[in-house]
Parts: structure tokens; C-alpha cells; sequence
């Protein structure tokens, strides 16, 4: 234990293993628990994937690649980046990375220095605040509020900006809300920042197609291209082409950044799985028409667990304008749970349905589910979740 590294030090296990255990204790004991818990699309991935990835074994594509990433995948993501983000990359200044998560954990560690202050909007993904304090920077929370769609606005950060602030961190469609920032927004938010020429954006658009507005995915670098060397694009195929174990991600930013990110991921995982790469170009060339049913299944799903929710006393949450999850406030029942929504998470186990407190993404008061689960499944945990708090 002595052994343990100052910046390890700094950093908390995941804070809803406490919850999965349990859950997986209550299913050995035969109990039948649904999970709105995991971040993952149920879908399967797309044939087309999971034949290239056939094919790269077949072909012995089972050796190192460079590090950071296959010519022709570079490509493809900047084929990706300009039709589905806007952001014209070039091949050169991408990278190639073992998930969106490293790409974020490599910006951050290769960047971020003791005492910066990161400015990161809550309630938050849970291992972006992890990661600022392991590379030793300082997070700044920017909280938003239900009652704003959890979004914030240009005012907002002004007041969090500081000499020592180092980046912004902005996550739309955003986990675990699903707030989602539109062109106007981020036009707001670019003017700002074009007084700030410090002050760097990691945009994480990792659940860009999933979008419910009907209106085209805005990113920071599109809308405010003269800011390209400010900003930091991450994107993947984890969330879009339900391929989580694929561990693909994409990033693409200023020249000094990706040179860095390359520098460390060198000298620590390598190339990103060979196979995987494979699978990945067949992902952003190939067909992308079943994105749009995805997104309709997934918006009828998020109706249904909206207008459920709302409808149970005491539970309330907005509607989220993407991504598949629900931000849920339960203030007026908390109490009963003497305040600590983990509790409160628990108690639903007790009842069936396994979801996670707000509290592990810097919220309060409440808990979110995912949505990623099939629109009969969704139903049982709403008469479920209703029961427990009747
Ligand atoms: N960013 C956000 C907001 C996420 O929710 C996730 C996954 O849960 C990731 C990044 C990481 O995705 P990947 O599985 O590609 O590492």
C-alpha cells in the first residue's frame, strides 16, 4: 500500500463498483435484476463490422501497427470527422486510441500540470474529474441545473475562468444527462473563448449521432472553426456502432497535442488492437442508414421512460436531447433515504432495477438510468422503480 503513486493516490475507484457488486450478488442469489446501469447501446454491432474484423484475422492482420493508429484508419476518421462532426482533419493531426477513455486520459495526462484548473461541468461523466486529478490538475466544477436542460452558457464559464485555467471540458450529447449544446450556444461560448486564447476545449462527441433534436450534431470546432487550435476533438465507434469492446476511439486537435498523446501512448498501450482497427474503418466507410433507425428506437424508448418517470411522485428529470440516459431528481423523496442517494440507488436494487446515484457524477439527490434497454424490459423497471417508492 505504501507503494502507492501520489497521482494514484488522488483517484477513487470507480464509485459505482459498490452497486455492481451488489447487483451481481442479488443475481447469484437468483434474484432478477434489470440494469439500467451500464453506459452501453444494446445493439448488436453492425454485420459489416464484425465481418471486417473476420476478415483482418483471416488476412493476419495480427501484428503491430503504428502506434497511433492505420494510415487508412487515420482517413477514415477524417472521413468521419468532416461528414458526421464538420471538422475538417487532417490525417496527420489524428490519433487513434483504446477507446474515447484514452484518448481523454491522454490529452489530460499529457497537457494538464500540478495546480491547473480544469473546468468541468457537472453532473459529470465520472471519470473525467478521475482523470484531472491524476495528471494533477484541479477540477473546477461548473454545476447546471435541471431546470436550464443542464446546459450552461457563456456567463457562466466566465466566471469560472481564471489565469490557471487550462481547459474546458464540454460533452454534448452529454453522459449522464443528455444535454445537448446547439450552434448558438456554442457561438456564445466561442466568443469567450476567443478572449481567452489560454484556455483550451476538450470537446468529447462520442455520442454524436444519438442526437433527438432533429437538428444536424453541432461541435465547437465547426461552429468556430478560427478556434481549431484551441480545441480538442474526441469521437469513436464505441457508442455510435455499438462496439464498446472494440476499444476504438478518435482524436484530433492542435499539432503540439497529438504529437504529445502520440509521445505517451508510445511509451504505454501501443497501437490500438490491429483487429479492432480493421473493424473500425468498416465502421466510419461503410453504411451508416442504420443510425437513423437506432436513433428512432432510441427516441421512442426515451418518450416512454420520460413520460413514465415523470409521472411516478416525487421523481422528476427533463428530456434529454440525446445521447441514453436519464438524469432523475428525486429531492422530494430523499428524506426517506436520510439525504444520500446511493441509498436511495440500493433501494431500488432491493427492488429489481439497478441504476446509478447522481452523486457519482458530482449531482445530487437522485440517480441515472440508461435507456439502452428494449421498450418491454423499460416498462418493468418503471413499475418497479414505482413500487419501490410508492
Ligand atoms: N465519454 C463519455 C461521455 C462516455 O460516456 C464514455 C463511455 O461511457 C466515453 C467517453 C468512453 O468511451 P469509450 O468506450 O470509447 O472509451
Amino acid at each position: 500500500r505504501e507503494h502507492l503513486s501520489p497521482a494514484l493516490r488522488r483517484i477513487a475507484a470507480s464509485p459505482t463498483t459498490a452497486m455492481t457488486d451488489r447487483a451481481t450478488e442479488l443475481r447469484e442469489a437468483g434474484r432478477d435484476i434489470i440494469s439500467l446501469s451500464v453506459g452501453e447501446p444494446d445493439f448488436a454491432t453492425p454485420p459489416h463490422v464484425v465481418q471486417a474484423a473476420k476478415d483482418a484475422l483471416d488476412q493476419g492482420l495480427t501484428r503491430y501497427t503504428p502506434v497511433t493508429g492505420m494510415a487508412r484508419l487515420k482517413q477514415a476518421a477524417a472521413l468521419h470527422f468532416r461528414r458526421d462532426l464538420g471538422i475538417e482533419a487532417d490525417p496527420a493531426n489524428i490519433v487513434v486510441t483504446a477507446g474515447g477513455k484514452q484518448a481523454l486520459f491522454e490529452v489530460l495526462c499529457a497537457s494538464v500540470g500540478e495546480g491547473d484548473e480544469v473546468i468541468v461541468p457537472a453532473p459529470w461523466w465520472v471519470s473525467y474529474p478521475q482523470m484531472v486529478r491524476f495528471a494533477g490538475g484541479r477540477v473546477v466544477p461548473l454545476i447546471t441545473h435541471a431546470r436550464d436542460n443542464f446546459r450552461f452558457d457563456a456567463a457562466d464559464l466566465a466566471a469560472l475562468i481564471t489565469p490557471k485555467t487550462q481547459w474546458l471540458l464540454l460533452n454534448s450529447p452529454g453522459n449522464p444527462t443528455g444535454a445537448t449544446y446547439p450552434a448558438e450556444m456554442l457561438q456564445g461560448i466561442g466568443k469567450l473563448l476567443r478572449d481567452h486564447p489560454r484556455v483550451m476545449v476538450l470537446s468529447d462527441d462520442i455520442y454524436a449521432p444519438l442526437n433527438y433534436t432533429g437538428a444536424r450534431h453541432a461541435t465547437l470546432a465547426n461552429v468556430c472553426p478560427d478556434l481549431a487550435d484551441q480545441i480538442c476533438t474526441i469521437s469513436g465507434v464505441s457508442k455510435s456502432h455499438a462496439m464498446t469492446g472494440f476499444r476504438i476511439g478518435v482524436a484530433t486537435g492542435p499539432a503540439w497535442l497529438i504529437e504529445a498523446m502520440g509521445r505517451l501512448q508510445s511509451n504505454s498501450s501501443g497501437n490500438p488492437a490491429s483487429i479492432s482497427q480493421a473493424a473500425a474503418i468498416a465502421a466510419f466507410e461503410g453504411p451508416q442508414e442504420f443510425l437513423a433507425e437506432w436513433r428512432e428506437v432510441f427516441r421512442a424508448r426515451r418518450d416512454l421512460v420520460v413520460g413514465r418517470i415523470n409521472a411516478i411522485p416525487g421523481l422528476s428529470t427533463p428530456v434529454p436531447e440525446g445521447a441514453f440516459y436519464c438524469f432523475i431528481d428525486a429531492s422530494p423523496l430523499m428524506e426517506r433515504f436520510g439525504g444520500d442517494d446511493t441509498r436511495l440507488a440500493l433501494h431500488l436494487l432491493e427492488h429489481g432495477v439497478a441504476v446509478v446515484a447522481a452523486s457519482a457524477f458530482g449531482g445530487r439527490n437522485g440517480f441515472r438510468i440508461s435507456f439502452a434497454a428494449e421498450e418491454t424490459v423499460l416498462e418493468e423497471a418503471m413499475h418497479r422503480i414505482a413500487a419501490a417508492l410508492a
